[in-house]
Parts: C-alpha cells; structure tokens; sequence
C-alpha cells in the first residue's frame, strides 16, 4: 500500500487564461502581461512579453518556418506573479466562493470582488 502524501496538498492554481497578472519576483519583476498559458500540474505559466527566452528551432520549409533563434516566451512558476484584480486594479490574492447558482468564482482577498472565471 502506498504511503499517504506527507505534504501538504497544494493550493490550487486560481489564474486562468486571459488573465492580467503582475510578475512579483526575476527577471522580469514588476512587469504586467496577460496570460497566455496555464499549467496547473507543473503549476507554471507563461506570460506575454516576459521570461523572454530564446528559443534554437530548426527550418522546416514544409510549415514555412525559418530556422535560428526565436524570441519566446517561456513558463515561469506560478508562485512568482499575481493577479490584478480588475475591480480595486491592484495585485491580489486569490479565493473561491461558491455562488448562489452553485458555480464556483474566483473572489479578490483585498476588495472582495468577485472575478469572472
Ligand atoms: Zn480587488
């Protein structure tokens, strides 16, 4: 029989795609970007326009890309950014509630908006 995890469960990733969030530690503290992906196993992600990395890809005419080095965005760990809330504009934590209709909504720790999912 397995042994029971003796750490704790992690908290769950609250950003989603589209989200504005605002890089709190890098390369690229203080920088604001959307969210263009989300990893919630590896619990990572990617940020436009920061953690730029260069990226060596190989030509391959049949989809018409060029070969070299590439300007990308790379996977940062979720624990480094935050969300803007849209509500009070500033960098916050995150909650869930569970609304009347029994959907769950992402709630700002600061403002106590609600946040559309
Ligand atoms: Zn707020």
């Amino acid at each position: 029989m397995r042994h029971r995890e003796a750490k704790q469960k992690p908290r769950p990733v609250l950003i989603r795609h589209g989200d504005t969030v605002k890089i709190m530690s890098g390369r690229d503290k203080g920088k604001t970007g959307r969210v263009l992906s989300v990893d919630p196993v590896k619990r990572r992600v990617t940020i436009e326009h920061a953690n730029i990395i260069k990226k060596h890809t190989r030509p391959n005419p049949s989809k018409n890309i060029r070969g070299g080095i590439l300007d990308k965005e790379g996977p940062m760990d979720v624990s480094n950014v935050m969300i803007l809330c849209p509500s009070c504009g500033k960098h916050a934590r995150m909650g869930t509630k569970i609304l009347s209709d029994g959907t769950k909504a992402r709630t700002c720790h600061r403002c106590d908006a609600t946040i559309e999912n």
